[in-house]
């Protein structure tokens, strides 16, 4: 798994997460996103709105101009309010003539105690027929390989922080091939799925010229357990005694935190007004989380070239910050 800081770090946050093997693309916040080809936006699978200012949420139009003549359903999920405005959106448009079109959208709105959820076809005008509730829980998302969680921040409005966990999985030692003196085939799918469900593994497998071996032995020389990564993304949010224990919660232990750096501390009126956080603020969440490297993005315009101080507040409470954007050449 890898994401991927689509723009520049004053501008909209907006994070791409793709996988190796998963053909999932979840895109965490929906502002500016013309740093995404059209084959990125065409898989995406589903889209994580933290809050819907303008500029975490503009790009949905752009998004649904891109898919929309797709086969397929989009889950979008986003904080109190938000199927309202999803809603809204779409009935900024004409659909009298999208009968035949397949695009779904499948909406889900974080408001604990419920999660709410309806769903929105363009063969039927995106109306609005439904809305189930089911209990809230901080686990948002089971996808197929990975899990996406979720906390509730303070941003003067409800402002969601994620987390995306890859399941850990078995990877094979294809060193060993050579030495075992056979060669991967369906077996070996097989004997993955089988360890994976906690299968029994008690055949044989012959590989001819009277080589042999048992699925056991095999499972054991071959397979090992890599754990899966943790990416966390947190932006707009006030630094409040819950903001804090919730944030820490849910990013705990990550791989990678991205993480607003709105603020200097000698502006923390400014941050605390805005209900944003400062540079010294991601620093503390990222070394009480225990995070491995941070990335600070969602820089306030004022700093324009002054990244550096930014980076040197950020690491005064937590080393490993690096920076998430690379240029296009
Ligand atoms: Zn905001
Ligand atoms: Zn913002």
């Amino acid at each position: 798994m890898k994401a991927k800081v689509v723009n520049d770090l004053m501008q909209d946050p907006l994070l791409y997460i793709e996988f190796e093997d998963i053909p999932d693309r979840i895109l965490f916040d929906c502002g500016y996103m013309f740093g995404l080809t059209l084959r990125e936006i065409q898989k995406i699978s589903s889209v994580f709105v933290s809050h819907t200012h303008f500029d975490h949420f503009m790009g949905f139009d752009h998004l649904l101009r891109m898919c929309i003549e797709q086969d397929k359903t989009i889950e979008f999920y986003g904080p109190l309010g938000f199927i309202d405005q999803i809603v809204g959106k779409l009935s900024g448009y004409s659909w009298n003539l999208s009968e035949n079109l397949d695009l779904n959208f499948k909406c889900f709105e974080i408001a604990p105690p419920v999660i709410k959820s309806t769903l929105l076809k363009a063969c039927n005008a995106f109306k609005l027929e439904y809305i189930e509730e089911k209990k809230f829980e901080s686990c948002i998302k089971r996808g197929n390989g990975y899990s996406i969680s979720t906390s509730v921040m303070n941003h003067k409005i409800p402002s969601l922080a994620f987390s995306i966990k890859e399941d850990d999985f078995f990877k094979v030692n294809s060193n060993l091939f050579e030495t075992l003196n056979i060669k991967p085939g369906s077996w070996l799918g097989n004997l993955i799925r089988k360890v994976n469900n906690n299968e029994k593994i008690t055949e044989n497998i012959d590989f001819g010229n009277g080589i042999s071996y048992s699925e056991e032995f095999l499972a054991k020389k071959l397979l090992y357990l890599q754990k899966g990564k943790k990416i966390s993304y947190i932006v707009d949010t006030a630094f409040t005694d819950n903001t804090f224990k919730d944030g820490i919660e849910l990013i705990k232990d990550s791989d990678e935190l991205y993480c607003e750096c709105a603020f200097l501390n000698k502006d923390l009126d400014k941050a605390q007004s805005t209900y944003h956080l400062t540079a010294k603020q991601a620093g503390i969440l990222a070394n009480h989380g225990n995070v491995k490297k941070l990335f600070p993005i969602h820089l306030s315009k004022r700093y324009n070239g002054v990244y550096k101080e930014i980076f040197e507040e950020v690491m005064s409470e937590f080393p490993n910050v690096f920076s998430a954007y690379k240029k296009k050449k």
